[in-house]
């Protein structure tokens, strides 16, 4: 296989890697993107289910409260009807004691139930701001997911039509310089170099002028010392066409 020909495949297979890369990374970025919105929206979920559950159970023990206070208050009553009766010294001073520790009793309760509901009230708002945080967050979802979806399976589709003309294209590469292009591209991101100045195209780094020589033969490739990568020598583009692409056009043509 002539080097012509290999310079041809191996630059169209080097201009799809580009692209397929940058699909790739964009595909990476949008299905992260959304990934982390329904991560979110289920966290928010799970807060607000949990909080929920917390206030109603504050709810449920300050109604027990309530209820208890009630009856203390009713106890109260009955035990201020009894001390109206009593006779002794000795059984008014019970009745007051016992009417004290029901106050006392009665007034945890209601520092209790106060406290409680500053909680729930507190909790209640806080419920309302996870929810409407949940309420947005499930919208933009809701209108941005079809149309995501749907540009993720475009992107999913051109980069398959990608790697069927890849593999096409990789046939034109024998394979030794096909595993070669394949382990440079995976260790640099990709693995072609050109040269038309003496100088290589990805590193900038200076050709020994020897090697120079012999790659302006066109015979062979090289590996450029610095960055590894597969070096040809690019003939300038002629007179009035600047066009890079030229020369490679040209040169398939003659075949
Ligand atoms: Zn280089």
């Amino acid at each position: 296989m002539n080097i012509e020909a290999q310079v041809d495949a191996l630059e169209g297979l080097s201009q799809l890697d580009s692209a397929l890369q940058a699909l790739e990374d964009e595909l990476s970025r949008e299905r992260t993107a959304l990934e982390e919105k329904k991560d979110k929206l289920s966290e928010l979920e799970q807060k607000h289910q949990a909080a929920t559950a917390s206030a109603d159970e504050m709810d449920n023990v300050r109604g027990g409260l309530i209820q208890e206070a009630r009856t203390m208050s009713v106890q109260m009553e009955r035990s201020r009807e009894k001390l109206a009766r009593c006779r002794t010294e000795r059984e008014v001073n019970a009745g007051q004691r016992e009417i004290e520790e029901l106050r006392r009793l009665y007034r945890d309760r209601e520092l209790e139930i106060e406290k409680l509901a500053a909680l729930s009230e507190q909790a209640r708002s806080d419920i309302d701001a996870t929810q409407a945080e949940r309420d947005t967050l499930s919208g933009e979802l809701g209108t941005t997911e079809g149309e995501l979806s749907t540009r993720l399976a475009g992107l999913q589709k051109e980069a398959d039509e990608k790697h069927v003309q890849r593999d096409v294209l990789s046939q034109d590469v024998p394979p030794v310089m096909f595993r070669r292009y394949e382990m440079i591209r995976k260790r640099r991101g990709n693995a072609l170099a050109y040269t038309t100045d003496g100088k290589c195209s990805e590193c900038n780094i200076l050709i020994p002028p020897q090697m120079f020589q012999k790659m302006r033969r066109r015979e062979d490739f090289e590996q450029c010392a610095s960055c590894n990568r597969i070096i040809y020598f690019k003939p300038p583009p002629p007179e009035g066409e600047a066009e890079a692409e030229a020369p490679a056009e040209a040169a398939s043509a003659e075949e």
